[in-house]
C-alpha cells in the first residue's frame, strides 16, 4: 500500500470531500498516515473564504517543500476552494506543488494522480464538472457521526462571498441518492447526520420534480438506525415556515438551527445583497421560538464589511441580545479577489475590525452563557460520542441542541448511545452532568428519546 497524508482545511462540506477523497484513494491502493514524512502524496484540501485560511495553506506549502526536495517522488497536490481560486497563485508560489484540483474533479482523483505518475507533470483539472455522488469512505472516520453533502454549489451572490465562484452554481442531489447514502452510514453504525449545503434550506428546487428540505427531513427519518439529523448552513432568505414545522414534527430533527444574520443593519445587510431586513429575520425567529420553544440558536457574523458604521455595529450587537443566541461564529471582513464588496471603497481598517471583533465575542459569550445557565437541572438526552480529553472516567456526547455534556459513566461503556444526563453545571464551553434515573442503568440507552 501507499501512503496518503490529507490536511483538510475550512468547513464541514471540506471535511465531507477529504473522507470521499481517502475512500476513492483507498480503491487505488491507498492508505492514510498521519505524518507527511511518511507519504507517497500529500493533498491540501483548501478554504478560501478568508484571506487567513489561505495563508495557512501557503505556509503549509512553505513546509512541505522541504519534504519535496529530499524526496522528489513525493506528490503533493491542492484540492478544493483555493484550488478553484488560485490555482495561477499556487502555481507562482509553489512550483512544486504536481496536482491542482477543483471540488468538481473529486470523483476522478484516482485518475488525476495516474496522470501525475504517469508524465511526472503538473496536473490542473479546475473547470466545473458533472455532479456525482461519491459514497466511498476510509475506515478511521468516526462511526457514530457523519456528514452528507445534499446539494453543492451557491447562487445567492452575497457581495463578500467567494464561494459561487468556487463551488459552482447550485446543484442537488436526489433524495433517492442521499437516503442510499444514509442507509449505507447507518448499516455500519451511524447515530447522527448533518446533511450539508451552502444553503441547505434551498434543497431541491432545482430537481425534477422540485422537492424540499422538509420532505428529505422526512424520508431521512424513517432510515432505521439514524437517530439524531442536523442540516448546515440555512439561509433566512429561504427559510419556510414548513420547514420551521419540520423542525417541530419530524423527530430525528433536532431543536438546532444555525442561521447566519451576517449583520443587525439594514443599510450593511442591503450591501451585502442578503435578501431580508433584520426586522424580516426577527419576525422569522418569533415563529421558530413560537414553534419550537426549546430550539438553540447559532449564527455567523462578519464585523467591518466596508462601510459599516458604528451605529451598523451596535445595531449587530443589539440583534446578538435580541435574539439571544446559544453560540455566534465572528469573522473580520476579508476581501476576497472577484467579489463586489472587495471593490467598495469604503474599507474598514484592520483596528477596528478587531476592536469590534472582541466586543461582539464577548456580548455574545455573555448572551450564550446566558442560554447555557437556563439549561441547569434539566435532564437532557446526550448521544455519546467519545471519552473526555481530560478525565477518562468521563464520557463526552452533545445534547439535542449541540452542547457539549461531561458526565461520569460510572464505569460504563455508554458510547453510541443516546442516556439521559440531568445538568449540574454551566461552563463557558460545555456543560457538567450527571448520569439521570440511575435504578434504571441496564436500559439507559432505551430510556430516553435520542
Ligand atoms: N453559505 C452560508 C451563508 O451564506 O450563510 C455560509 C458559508 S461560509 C462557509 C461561513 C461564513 O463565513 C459565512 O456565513 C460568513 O459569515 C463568513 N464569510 C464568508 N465570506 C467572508 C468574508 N469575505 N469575510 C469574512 N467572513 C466571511
Amino acid at each position: 500500500m501507499s501512503k496518503l497524508h490529507l490536511i483538510t482545511y475550512g468547513c464541514q462540506m471540506n471535511e465531507y470531500d477529504s473522507e470521499r477523497v481517502a475512500g476513492l484513494l483507498r480503491g487505488q491502493r491507498y492508505e492514510l498516515t498521519d505524518r507527511p514524512d511518511d507519504a507517497d502524496l500529500i493533498l491540501l484540501n483548501t478554504c478560501s473564504i478568508r484571506e487567513k485560511c489561505e495563508d495557512k495553506v501557503f505556509s503549509q506549502l512553505g513546509l512541505l517543500k522541504h519534504l519535496k526536495r529530499a524526496r522528489p517522488d513525493l506528490i503533493i497536490g491542492v484540492m478544493g476552494c483555493m484550488a478553484q481560486l488560485q490555482q495561477g497563485k499556487i502555481q507562482e508560489r509553489a512550483p512544486y506543488v504536481d496536482l491542482v484540483f477543483g471540488s468538481p474533479a473529486i470523483a476522478r482523483v484516482g485518475e488525476l494522480v495516474a496522470r501525475v505518475k504517469a508524465g511526472r507533470r503538473p496536473v490542473l483539472e479546475t473547470g466545473e464538472g458533472p455532479l456525482v455522488k461519491i459514497t466511498a469512505r476510509p475506515e478511521t472516520v468516526d462511526r457514530l457521526k457523519a456528514f452528507v453533502t445534499v446539494m453543492e454549489g451557491c447562487e445567492k451572490h452575497c457581495t463578500f462571498c467567494v464561494v459561487p465562484t468556487t463551488r459552482g452554481r447550485e446543484r442537488s442531489h436526489a433524495p433517492d441518492t442521499i437516503v442510499e447514502e444514509i442507509r449505507g452510514l447507518a448499516a455500519a453504525g451511524c447515530k447522527e447526520v448533518t446533511l450539508l449545503g451552502q444553503t441547505v434550506n434551498a434543497y431541491g428546487r432545482d430537481l425534477t420534480p422540485a422537492t424540499d428540505l422538509a420532505a428529505l427531513l422526512e424520508q431521512v427519518n424513517d432510515i432505521e438506525g439514524v437517530e439524531r439529523i442536523r442540516f448546515t448552513t440555512s439561509n433566512p432568505y429561504n427559510l419556510t415556515s414548513r420547514l420551521i414545522r419540520a423542525i417541530r414534527d419530524v423527530p430525528k430533527v433536532v431543536e438546532h438551527l444555525h442561521l447566519p444574520l451576517q449583520s443587525g443593519s439594514d443599510r450593511v445587510l442591503e450591501r451585502m445583497n442578503r435578501g431580508y431586513t433584520r426586522g424580516r429575520y426577527l419576525e422569522q425567529i418569533a415563529e421558530i421560538r413560537e414553534t419550537v420553544p426549546d430550539i438553540a440558536l447559532s449564527t455567523d457574523l462578519i464585523v467591518g464589511f466596508p462601510g459599516e458604521t458604528d451605529e451598523d455595529f451596535a445595531e449587530t450587537v443589539h440583534m446578538v441580545e435580541a435574539v439571544g443566541y446559544d453560540n455566534v461564529f465572528v469573522f473580520r471582513y476579508s476581501r476576497r479577489p472577484g467579489t463586489a464588496a472587495a471593490v467598495m471603497e469604503d474599507q474598514v481598517p484592520d483596528d477596528v475590525k478587531a476592536n469590534r471583533n472582541s466586543t461582539l465575542l464577548e456580548v455574545a459569550g455573555r448572551v450564550a452563557a446566558g442560554r447555557s445557565r437556563r439549561l441547569e437541572g434539566r435532564v437532557m438526552p446526550v448521544l455519546v460520542d467519545g471519552t473526555s480529553r481530560k478525565n477518562p472516567r468521563e464520557a463526552t456526547g452533545r445534547t439535542r441542541c449541540n452542547r457539549v455534556v461531561n458526565f461520569d459513566t460510572e464505569g460504563r461503556d455508554l458510547l453510541g448511545c443516546v442516556v439521559p444526563v440531568c445538568i449540574t453545571q454551566a461552563l463557558p464551553h460545555s456543560l457538567r452532568g450527571e448520569l439521570a434515573h440511575r435504578g434504571a442503568v441496564t436500559r439507559l440507552p432505551a430510556l430516553v428519546p435520542a
